[in-house]
């Protein structure tokens, strides 16, 4: 036995360790890094991803990275996809385009489209912002053994570290060998981490999954894809334009991508699944598929590329994990948690949006803000949406493979018009804007009338808005950064009237008293506005407006507060309460840190404010 296997692995102690760095760990990490958290970020993988795999962004996923400052690098790089190109079966036996139609439409996205940007290209903005604070991805580190405490009082202790995950690294160049790794536990090349949580973001085949003991719930599908990223040489008319066809031989969507570069997915059909449902993906090549693809193309001509730049083929599953978490002391998250078909574009996406939701509340519970069950929410939220994810991919996939008929047709398949409203009804979904949660502690649906057009349990819709005290248009979402705080946004009515403005004053005079919200959960010796940003959107007349008439305990700088009012060019603004649904009796809108509403309240009941707060905050020692 080699002499080092008998020196003690190292130890270590650290708040947060992610495993895996594909877009869900790195996001997560990215933000807890953001947060001041401890992280650490390891990668079973040598070197980080360069070409390949995902590829797709939606709006709400836009909107997610513009909150954390990393829109623009996505936009500039990436292909915006605007339009939807439908092919079906021409009567000479080819095809023909049916339908040109928008794609994704989400009126109220910021970023009404979506984007093509390589998955390595979303990670690189995550790992470049970490770099920037000093976290690197640790590459070849994979973990061997893990446990959770069983001691209650340490699990429910915030400042313990009651979960122990040993980590081995791979020598340069070798390949992991999980089996053979967690017999050779040695003092070099082992380390044991102590950490108060642990997220597994380690992709479809989880390792963190399996350690757990939790299970993938759902089925496997006979459906088999190949993909290819090439320069196409073809005179298929729509190469550039999103579309899908569906030929008399099979199925293929044409993806446009960065680099000229065009992704084709191409159904197999004459593919053997093993028993356990698994692929032999050596029995393939790039040009097997392509050569599929000419078949699907006629009469059409597709050449077989001379350079690839990324391919593989991949079988369905649709499958969703059994629990989230264990003991609230090991998460999992992104495809570690939910499995589909890449069709709807949907699973970075989803793990992105699987990160947003639990880095803050992993910052509440770390900062002793919340309590640890606060973390049941993130199990709520997130798996049910998985849930409904599946549900959809289902649809997806049969509506991609449905012969589409005219109508009188009375022979299986779907309408032209039936795949327009199907495609209209879930727009929501697809874009992610009309991803919706469920009441629950954090979000309190009870006064939807008070801003009748937002639907409660969705992320707040964009608005342009000016600033009081220069009158400068001002996006409400950049007000809204993800920055771990609650964004308290009060909507006066009018506050030249002055029923409105004694409304107004009598918030701020309750927002001074101890029992007032913002005493209350705000930690004493953290700045007055770490919990909670406050914004004040009155209605008030530009010519009339100041900030003079706004209550100092609002205006704790000149740029809280805002009009809605439309701009002196006459472009934007002046829409937010239309758009909202709030009347001039006013409202007080709270806006979660991940942009959700968490609940709507009439503007002199800020106690029913303090209420929603009380029901998942811990209020401070000195309130
Ligand atoms: C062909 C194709 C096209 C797709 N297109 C889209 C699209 O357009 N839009 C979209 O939203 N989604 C798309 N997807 C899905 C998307 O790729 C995944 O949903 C996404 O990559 C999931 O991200 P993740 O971070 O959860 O997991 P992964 O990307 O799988 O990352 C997991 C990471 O964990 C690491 N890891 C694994 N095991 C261990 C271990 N034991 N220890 C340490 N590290 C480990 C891996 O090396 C990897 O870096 C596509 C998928 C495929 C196959």
């Amino acid at each position: 036995m080699p002499e080092a296997l008998a020196t003690k692995p190292r130890e270590s102690q650290v708040d947060v360790l992610v495993v895996g760095a594909g877009p869900t760990g790195l996001l997560l990490a990215f933000a807890l890094v953001r947060a001041g958290v401890s992280v650490r970020v390891i990668d079973i993988k040598q070197k980080k991803i360069v070409n390949g795999h995902a590829d797709g962004i939606h709006p709400r996923t836009l909107e997610v990275l513009q909150s954390y400052g990393l829109v623009d690098r996505v936009l500039k790089n990436s292909v915006h996809i605007y339009a939807f190109a439908s092919w079906n079966p021409s009567p000479d036996g080819g095809i023909v385009r049916t339908a040109l139609t928008p794609f994704i439409p989400s009126p109220t996205a910021r970023y009404p489209f979506s984007v093509t940007f390589a998955q390595s290209g979303i990670e690189g903005c995550f790992r470049d912002g970490m770099k920037e604070d000093g976290v690197e991805v640790e590459q070849g580190v994979m973990p061997i053994a893990l446990e959770i405490s069983d001691d209650k009082e340490m699990l429910q202790s915030p400042t313990a570290y009651p979960v122990k995950i040993t980590l081995q690294r791979l020598q340069p160049g070798e390949v992991a060998d999980r089996a053979a790794a967690a017999s050779q536990v040695n003092g070099d090349e082992s380390e044991i981490v102590r950490a108060k949580y642990v997220v597994g973001a380690d992709g479809a085949h989880s390792w963190v999954r399996q350690a757990l003991g939790i299970e993938m719930i759902g089925e496997g599908t006979n459906s088999v894809w190949g993909v290819v990223d090439s320069v196409p040489e073809t005179d298929f008319p729509d190469i550039r334009t999103f579309s899908s066809v569906n030929s008399p031989n099979g199925s293929f969507i044409i993806v446009p991508r960065e680099g000229n570069l065009v992704r084709i997915y191409v159904q197999l059909t004459e593919v053997d699944v093993d028993q356990t449902g698994r692929l032999d993906r050596s029995k393939f090549t790039a040009e097997d598929i392509m050569k599929v693809a000419q078949k699907y193309f006629y009469p059409y001509k597709l050449a077989i590329p001379k350079v690839v730049d990324w391919w593989t083929v991949y079988i369905v599953g649709q499958r969703v994990a059994s629990s989230y978490s264990v003991k609230n002391r090991v998460l999992i998250a992104g495809d570690a948690c939910h499995t589909h078909s890449p069709k709807g574009g949907q699973g970075m996406n989803a793990g992105l949006n699987d990160a947003h939701n639990l880095a803050w509340k992993l910052v509440y519970v770390l900062r002793q803000w919340a309590p640890i069950s606060f973390l049941d929410t993130y199990d709520a939220e997130r798996r049910n949406f998985a849930k409904e994810l599946i549900d959809f991919d289902k649809y997806c996939i049969k509506m991609f493979a449905a012969k589409v008929k005219t109508d009188g047709d009375d022979t299986e398949g779907v309408t032209q018009g039936e795949l327009a409203t199907a495609y209209t009804t879930h727009a929501g979904f697809t874009s992610g804007i009309g991803i919706q949660y469920h009441a629950s502690t954090i979000i309190n649906v009870s006064n939807p009338s008070l801003a009748a057009n937002l639907v409660i349990v969705q992320r707040l819709p964009p608005a342009m808005i000016l600033r009081m005290a220069n009158f400068c248009p001002v996006e409400l979402h950049d007000l809204l950064p993800s920055d771990t705080r609650f964004k308290v946004l009060i909507l006066p009515g009018d506050i030249s009237d002055p029923k409105q403005k004694a409304k107004l004053d009598a918030i701020a005079a309750r927002l001074d008293q101890p029992q007032g919200f913002l005493k209350r959960f705000t930690p004493p010796n953290a700045p007055e506005d770490a919990v909670f940003d406050i914004i004040t959107i009155s209605r008030t007349e530009k010519t009339v407006a100041s900030t003079q008439m706004i209550p100092p305990r609002l205006l704790s700088h000149w740029e809280k507060a805002y009009i809605d009012a439309e701009s002196f060019c006459g472009r934007v603004g002046g829409k937010l309460y239309a758009t909202y649904g709030v009347a001039n009796d006013g409202a007080i809108i709270i806006s979660r840190p991940d942009g959700y509403v968490g609940m709507v309240a009439a503007l002199d009941d800020v106690d029913a404010v303090g209420e929603y707060f009380s029901g998942f905050l811990k209020a401070q020692p000195d309130a």
